[in-house]
């Protein structure tokens, strides 16, 4: 048996079962010991979907057009990892790619590879691997600290060069707070136990 520590008086308890949507209350001081989502799988598919559709059109798209004396530049996620790798930044281009490009890819397509079977009860092969993986690529996924990045330097180059946001800023600037929400609407409780029953 579990056991689960209350976050408001540290009293140390059995994990009851908890039926979905519901709330476990410390029996000594009435506080919120933990919730469990209510349709955690429909959210959170819902959500990563909408993820991996906007982390295509991120890709897909011109990031940024630059325009220089007359010259127009267009750059993509892939082409500016690209663009430092040349430069022989080697350590740069690895980390943009990881934490830009292969981290967000990671954990949208495992994510759908694990809830979408659960969703249509499907079993397939590797879902405690995959979730595994889900779990270990977050920390890596930091797009929003990439996105910051951009901004810093749109602010030091608008004196030099016009430069015209592409689909693909909206599209990774919208795929930030959507992916955080499916990492809020995502109780991995639940989704252990769903993929304990369809194994
Ligand atoms: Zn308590």
């Amino acid at each position: 048996m579990a056991l689960v520590g209350c976050h408001e008086c540290d009293a140390v308890v059995e994990e009851p079962e908890v039926p979905d949507g519901g709330a476990a209350i410390c029996g000594r001081c009435g506080g919120t010991l933990f919730r469990r989502q209510r349709q955690t799988v429909e959210f959170t598919l819902a959500l990563a979907m909408a993820a991996a559709i906007l982390f295509v059109v991120a890709n897909a798209y011109p990031f940024l057009s630059f325009e220089m004396q007359g010259q127009v530049t267009q750059t993509t996620l892939g082409s500016g990892a690209a663009a430092l790798w040349e430069q022989g930044r080697y350590a740069v281009a690895a980390l943009v790619f990881l934490t830009t490009i292969l981290a967000p890819a990671l954990q949208i397509g495992l994510l759908l590879y694990v809830v979408a079977p659960i969703h249509f009860r499907l079993r397939v092969p590797g879902a405690v691997i995959a979730f595994r993986w889900v779990e270990r690529c977050r920390p890596w996924s930091m797009m929003e600290v990439f996105l910051i990045g951009i901004m810093v330097a749109l602010v030091k180059l608008a004196d030099m060069a016009d430069i015209l946001p592409g689909l693909a800023l909206w599209a990774f600037a919208l795929l930030i707070p959507i992916l955080a929400g499916t990492s809020a609407f995502l109780d991995r409780e639940i989704v252990w136990r769903e993929i304990g029953d369809l194994e």
